[in-house]
């Protein structure tokens, strides 16, 4: 445990301690504005951009130019097998297999690919389970998922609604709706961390909680993969899908990323939407017309990967693997701890973190409780500080220091910055 003190001196000296201080340099930060550095906070959004991508992407650009067609097999990373460089670091910061995890497309993307296989209604088993406060584009997936196999939303989509007071999706609420309506329930489709709250779930019990009641259980891991640690292979979800641009800080727009659990990968490509991606490789392009299934979660390719938006992504991955998630994860629950108590020491019952302080991830979820404040102004005099955070509505404003590139000085002159807009 460390005894945090609510002082400049001390935030050095914890920045001076730190193991990871040097990847700040290893990252551009956001530009000076009005003589103020930028205190950048929204990496839960949109990660910082690695100095390494532009190399990469320069690289693939001079192999085109170079190679042309040749690039497919001679460009110093081919992009016939491009995909799999980012491979090896996906299953490490996922706790998966290389075989169980796969980069391409986009998140929602994803969704919808991995639904196409794991959410098969049969008979009255046709629900699926979201929380009520899900990212809409999640919702929006599931709702269209329930309608092409003919089901109505309103009849078929279920809502685990958070507790009213603490915010908190609660274990004994999904409880219940199972214990109600299991024998009707197809697949639950729950974020590892709940992007509003930045409540993290407790994935391995609604793992197990699903097996119990016959259905099956897909995870979002938006705002999970790269802030927390993963075990998915032994935590046993069906399929799990995440975007690489909020804490993999891939650029934005980036490939994302999924996973399908080692039981699946018997799979023949008759449960699935199919591309040539997905035949294998060395038969590719013979150009037959017959489908030889590629092994592993491979199988859910469709096209060619986007070469230039995925570049971005190995490079990034591979700033993980040295710095390694055991030391991110240490670094980040002494950042974000060390804000909370600044938080408590200076606006307790003004400004409060709604965020669980026993299940939480790099972000905080602030509210406004004064009610002679205003949260929207606040949010709006932080940023014309260069502080740079998010606005949710209602009235959430949510940080997230970031082990890679945020210190304990960025923390403790948001704080700073944050008595200034109050006063303003
Ligand atoms: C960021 C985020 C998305 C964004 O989806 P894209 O397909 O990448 O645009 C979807 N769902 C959740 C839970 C997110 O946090």
């Amino acid at each position: 445990m460390v005894n945090f003190e609510a002082t400049r001196a001390f935030a050095q000296s914890m920045d001076a301690a730190d193991p990871l201080r040097e990847y700040r340099e290893q990252f551009h930060m956001p530009m000076q504005r009005n003589g103020l550095s930028c205190i950048y906070l929204c990496g839960n959004s949109l990660g910082l951009q690695p100095k390494l991508a532009a190399q990469y992407v320069h690289e693939e650009l001079e192999d085109w130019a170079n190679l042309g067609v040749e690039g497919h097999l001679h460009a110093r990373r081919p992009w016939l097998p491009y995909h799999r460089f980012a491979t090896g670091n996906l299953a490490a910061l996922t706790g998966s297999e290389d075989r169980e995890v796969v980069a391409m497309n986009t998140l929602t993307v994803n969704l919808h690919m991995m639904m196409t296989t794991f959410y098969r209604p049969q008979g009255k088993r046709r629900k699926i389970v979201i929380e009520s406060t899900a990212f809409p584009s999640d919702r929006f997936a599931v709702m269209s998922q329930l309608r092409l196999h003919g089901h109505d939303p309103d009849d078929a989509l279920i809502e685990w609604v958070p507790d009213e007071t603490s915010n908190e999706l609660r274990i004994e609420d999904l409880q219940a709706i199972l214990d109600r309506e299991g024998d009707e329930i197809a697949l639950l489709l729950l974020p590892g961390v709940q992007y509003y709250s930045g409540q993290v779930l407790p994935m391995r019990e609604l793992c197990a909680m699903a097996r119990a009641t016959g259905c099956r259980i897909g995870l979002d891991l938006a705002h999970a993969i790269g802030n927390i640690a993963l075990e998915l292979h032994a935590w046993g979800p069906d399929f799990a899908a995440w975007c690489t641009y909020k804490y993999l800080n891939s650029g934005p727009g980036a490939v994302g990323g999924a996973f399908v659990h080692a039981r699946h990968l018997d799979a023949d490509g008759t449960q699935q939407l199919l591309g040539w991606w997905g035949h294998i490789e060395k038969t590719r392009f013979k150009m037959g017309p017959t489908f030889t299934p590629a092994p592993g979660a491979d199988l859910w390719q469709l096209s060619n990967p986007p070469i230039l938006s995925l570049a971005p992504v190995i490079a990034s991955l591979s700033i993980f693997a040295k710095a390694g998630m055991d030391r991110l994860r240490e670094k980040s629950i002494l950042l974000t701890g060390f804000m909370d108590f600044l938080l408590q020491n200076d606006f307790a019952g003004r400004i409060e973190s709604i965020t669980p302080a026993a299940a939480r991830g790099c972000q905080l979820s602030l509210v406004v409780l004064d009610k002679t404040l205003d949260a929207r102004g606040i949010f709006e005099t932080l940023h014309a500080q260069n502080v740079i955070t998010d606005w949710r509505e209602p009235n959430v404003i949510r940080v997230a220091p970031v082990p890679l590139y945020n210190s304990f000085e960025d923390v403790f002159d948001f704080t700073e910055r944050l008595h200034k807009a109050i006063r303003a």
